[in-house]
């Protein structure tokens, strides 16, 4: 037996490696890796979720952000990106548009935009929350107080997204100005576990100067925290950021990493994200057959699908809510794989 399968088939016994193991499958170079470590991975999906994938409507409700992360198309200090906000209506709408074609769970996604107070976003959720009572409401609205989360959680949110983008503090200084630090975001996360969230965590693969100890620190940070859900896609240049000249991650690199996520996290909840369809045209399939069993759908209203733009060439930014729904069915049945419309919550309980 080759080094690297018997390195995986360590991992996937173990769910876990030493440094020194973990470097070496994140760095490989073997060209038969991937596939090994994408056919066992999804081996461990299909024995914890058999070929469910679930759906979360995604509504991006702001591009508004008073936060200068250096690699994001919407930072503030794009003067060039044209900014919108939606109003309670037009979320409520979106969720009822979503519940009708089978989504039961809505993420509020935006950037940190001052103009969506606590009591703002409390009431958005609340109203969701009265028409939606069997749905799960996730918010991925970035860095708040503990007070804020927690106002949040009791006006009827129940998960939330918050990508910690690097462990590397070092790393993480390279992506953000210094008003931000990774201590905060470290701080959010583990606040929101404690108050009761289903907590999802994350981070760019091939973000610039990203190293594979950077990685690794990266998977070592999510046993530490233990989320339901890990979020992971390449890294993808925006022309209008600091970052313009910097080069775009890979789809090889992030799925290899995804297959690694699987075995280390059996039970969780792990998207084959949109950059991942951008990057690659068979990105999310790839992604599912990789040990992902979660797809994002966007239910934003299509005139600010294109606004919302993180990176370049978004995909899905032209499509009706029922188009995405009907178009990312027929991809993932493709894959061999079947959406399925509950909540899904994580499976934790199957450790
Ligand atoms: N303001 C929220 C939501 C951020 S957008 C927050 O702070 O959590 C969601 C995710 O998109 C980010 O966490 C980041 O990992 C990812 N993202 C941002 N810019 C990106 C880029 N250029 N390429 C790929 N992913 C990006």
């Amino acid at each position: 037996m080759s080094t690297i399968a018997s390195l995986i088939d360590k991992l996937a016994q173990e769910r876990d490696l030493p440094d020194q193991e973990l470097l070496e499958l994140i760095t490989t170079t073997d060209s038969a890796a991937n596939e090994l470590l994408a056919a066992r991975a999804d081996k461990m999906r299909q024995q914890y979720y058999g070929k469910k994938v679930y759906i979360r409507g995604l509504i991006e409700f702001t591009n508004y952000c008073k936060n200068n992360c250096y690699y994001c198309g919407i930072r503030a200090g794009n003067g060039q990106a044209q900014r919108y906000r939606l109003t309670k209506e037009q979320i409520l709408d979106c969720c009822a548009e979503g519940y009708r074609l089978g989504f039961r769970t809505f993420v509020l996604q935006g950037g940190e935009d001052p103009y969506y107070t606590d009591e703002r976003i409390c009431d958005i959720v609340a109203a969701i929350r009265a028409q939606h009572p069997d749905c799960a409401i996730t918010l991925s609205i970035g860095e708040k107080e503990r007070a804020s989360y927690q106002a949040y959680f009791d006006a009827g949110a129940n998960r939330y997204l918050l990508r910690h983008e690097t462990a590397a503090p070092e790393h993480y200084a390279r992506l953000h100005p210094a008003s931000m630090s990774l201590a905060n975001r470290k701080r959010c996360l583990f606040d929101l576990k404690e108050i009761g969230y289903q907590v999802g965590s994350g981070f760019m693969v091939g973000s610039p100067y990203q190293t594979p100890a950077n990685l690794l620190a990266d998977l070592r940070f999510l046993q530490e925290l233990e989320p339901d859900m890990i979020g992971i896609g390449p890294y993808i240049t925006h022309e209008q950021t600091p970052f313009a000249d910097k080069k775009s991650g890979t789809a090889e690199q992030t799925l290899r990493l995804l297959s690694i996520l699987r075995l280390m996290f059996p039970y969780a909840l792990l998207p084959a994200t949109t950059a991942l369809g951008t990057i690659h045209p068979n990105g999310r399939e790839l992604g599912l057959k990789a040990g992902g069993n979660v797809v994002m759908p966007n239910l934003s209203p299509v005139s600010v699908r294109k606004l919302y733009e993180l990176y370049e060439n978004k995909i899905c930014t032209g499509e009706e809510a029922a188009q995405c729904r009907g178009c990312l069915e027929a991809r993932v049945r493709m894959a061999g794989y079947e959406i399925v419309t509950d909540r899904g919550d994580v499976a934790k309980s199957m450790l």
